[in-house]
């Protein structure tokens, strides 16, 4: 992730390091290697348009022209507006005040959602909570079973809908052998955080289904969701590795459920990392976690400088 950026931030750099005073003709042609390198990243134009004009303004001002080493200003300046395009500051979950608190998980198909659950949930349960994930992916006939495998690798329980219980009709499916039918997602969920209460979870994790492109159906189902059972936060886990789709993507999600913040998954990936620079940047909506492999432990709280760090090392 994020090697041939890196690379070429850093070759860029070494240049400047090498001139003394910089000219005005040396920042400008620093900040179009930096340019490129973003593009051939895939990080979103608008994006790289914002983030190099706010270098290039402070590059050209007083803070470069007065330093005693004006390239490890220019350092300096790239790593604070790329820490500021990934959201700033680490941000926590927000926890309800009065519990369980609810978190939903929407995303496209594939984006790793149910990988992300149970990781969400053996992290809390790491940290002393007592979880809940709820199988509201009603979908496909495997993401119930899929929850399931992933709840029992994580140690966390998971509230699924038995055959018949749920009353739905708009999505009945059967797994073929005979053992389950599936309801309304949103009655799921609802009876998902009843049963946190009852049994006294303090957090419940709702994974819900997701289509391999945006779909109006789907975003409406997710929208009905969240409606009804008012989440504390809605993460929106993207795949890093999903390029210059992620500005559309992240957008589509954002109007349709209003994401409170956002989990990068298959960041072990070789992805060129342009969505984890896109994303926080067009939505407003911070990073919160990173999703780093496929066992239950490969989860990470996204902090924003060390991946900053990370990208100009
Ligand atoms: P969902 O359809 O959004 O629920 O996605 P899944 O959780 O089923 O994940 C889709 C595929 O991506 C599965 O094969 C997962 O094993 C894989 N996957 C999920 N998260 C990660 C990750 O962080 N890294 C890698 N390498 N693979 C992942």
């Amino acid at each position: 992730m994020f090697g041939t950026l890196s690379d070429r931030l850093t070759a860029t750099f070494k240049n400047l390091r090498g001139k003394g005073r910089l000219s005005e003709t040396d920042v400008n042609k620093a900040i179009r290697d930096i340019r490129l390198a973003l593009l051939d990243a895939d990080v979103a134009l608008p994006v790289v348009k914002r983030f190099t004009s706010r270098v290039r303004e402070r590059a050209l001002g007083a803070e470069v022209s007065q330093a005693l080493n004006p390239a490890q200003q220019v350092v300096k300046i790239v790593n604070e507006e790329l820490i500021s395009i990934l959201g700033g500051e680490t941000r926590q979950i927000r926890f309800a005040k009065q519990p369980p608190t609810v978190i939903m998980l929407a995303g496209l198909q594939g984006s790793g959602k149910t990988t992300f659950a149970g990781k969400l949930g053996r992290w809390l349960k790491d940290k002393g909570h007592t979880p809940l994930l709820v199988a509201a992916d009603l979908q496909r006939p495997n993401a119930v079973t899929q929850l399931e495998v992933t709840g029992e690798r994580a140690g966390v329980p998971v509230f699924a809908p038995e055959r018949g219980n749920m009353g739905g009709h708009d999505a009945v499916l059967d797994s073929g052998e005979g053992t389950r039918s599936f309801g309304d997602p949103v009655a799921v969920s609802r009876a998902g955080v009843a049963e946190a209460q009852a049994r006294q979870h303090d957090v419940v994790i709702i994974d819900t289904a997701g289509r391999l492109a945006v779909d109006t159906n789907l975003m409406q189902q997710a929208a009905d969701i969240r409606a009804a059972v008012q989440p504390d936060e809605v993460l929106f886990v993207i795949d890093a590795m999903i390029g210059q789709a992620a500005v559309e993507t992240a957008q589509a999600f954002h109007d349709g459920v209003a994401f409170t913040g956002v989990v990068l998954s298959k960041l072990d990936g070789d992805a060129r990392g342009g969505a984890a620079l896109s994303v926080t940047e067009i939505t407003g909506e911070p990073i919160m976690f990173a999703s780093i492999g496929e066992k239950v432990t490969d989860i990470e709280v996204f902090h924003p400088d060390r991946m900053a760090s990370r990208i100009l090392d």
